[in-house]
């Protein structure tokens, strides 16, 4: 057992972060250039996000690697620092919040599509295997393969990632159909993804981005069905986005997002953090709201 099912098998809910880019953003990172060049360049920085979300309560923070794979890297060219940038991320996460506190390593899609023979599995598995061994040499305590939206490549990553022997999260995306059910991209399910990730190896199941807590609630419900045990982690957007004088905002505040919390865990959610449009703010009314819950279940 890792660290973070030893954690999760304790009983209590956890508490994750929420977005990094857009916090990055407001650093001085450009857009168009690539953010995981902070962790060598500006380590502190990097470092500081994981710190405040820490102390708004998060009990596990994620890393600066969501796009560091091979072939992200390699429009940047800096295909060659694949493993370097992975390893401070964790690195630097890890600096951030001190030995205590939980440290997941991102791993997020390629970009290339298997189906239109792009690429082909073993070089998917080879590019995700070296994205986790840095995250896992830098001090990540588990991975977290997430915003998948293609169930094959999921399962590569997740197989990938089990390869570095940590626990493995898988979070994949979902959007809202008119009907009020969800599917990815390719028409599959919540419930049909369980299966084939926990064959792969997931340890964690769950869903990001994509819907604000009102969808993950009904996608968690969907999960839990189809699973009575399987720990499921879930960081939903502060809401649907909206065009606002031509920039995309998030609408919900810190208590709009806090007010489902409960409802999120009733539904099944075990570990509980935040997506697009979430920040610091947000994590802390959702750390307060699992408290009261994680104090009920000590009775
Ligand atoms: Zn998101």
């Amino acid at each position: 057992m890792g660290s973070l099912t030893k954690r999760i098998s304790e009983g209590k809910i956890l508490v994750s972060d929420g977005a990094w880019v857009t916090f990055l953003q407001s650093k001085g990172l450009e857009p168009g250039t690539c953010p995981e060049l902070w962790n060598l360049e500006h380590f502190e920085e990097v470092a500081s996000i994981a710190a405040s979300y820490a102390a708004a309560g998060s009990d596990m923070v994620e890393t600066n690697s969501f796009g560091a794979n091979l072939f992200k890297l390699e429009q940047f060219e800096l295909g060659a620092q694949a493993y370097a940038l992975n390893k401070a991320a964790a690195e630097a996460s890890r600096h951030g919040v001190g030995p205590e506190k939980l440290v997941l390593g991102s791993v997020g899609p390629t970009g290339k599509f298997l189906m239109m023979g792009e690429v082909s599995e073993n070089e998917l598995f080879e590019a995700f295997a070296l994205q986790c061994q840095g995250l896992k040499d830098g001090g990540a305590d588990a991975i977290i393969v997430e915003t998948m939206t293609d169930l094959e490549e999921a399962v590569i990553a997740v197989r990938a990632a089990k390869s570095t022997g940590l626990d493995v999260v898988c979070s994949m995306t979902f959007d809202a159909l008119p009907d009020g059910t969800f599917r990815n991209e390719k028409g599959i399910a919540p419930a049909e993804m369980v299966e084939p990730l926990m064959a792969a190896g997931a340890d964690v199941l769950g869903s990001n981005c994509g819907n604000g807590t009102t969808g993950m609630i009904k996608i968690t419900a969907e999960i839990r069905a189809t699973h009575t045990t399987v720990p499921i982690l879930i960081h939903a957007n502060a809401g649907l986005p909206i065009c606002k004088d031509g920039i995309t905002v998030f609408p919900e505040s810190p208590a709009d997002m806090s007010a489902l919390t409960l409802q999120l865990i009733e539904a099944g959610a075990n570990i509980v953090g935040g997506c697009c449009g979430t920040s610091p703010e947000h994590i802390k009314a959702i750390a307060r709201m699992v408290k009261v819950k994680n104090s009920m279940l000590d009775y």
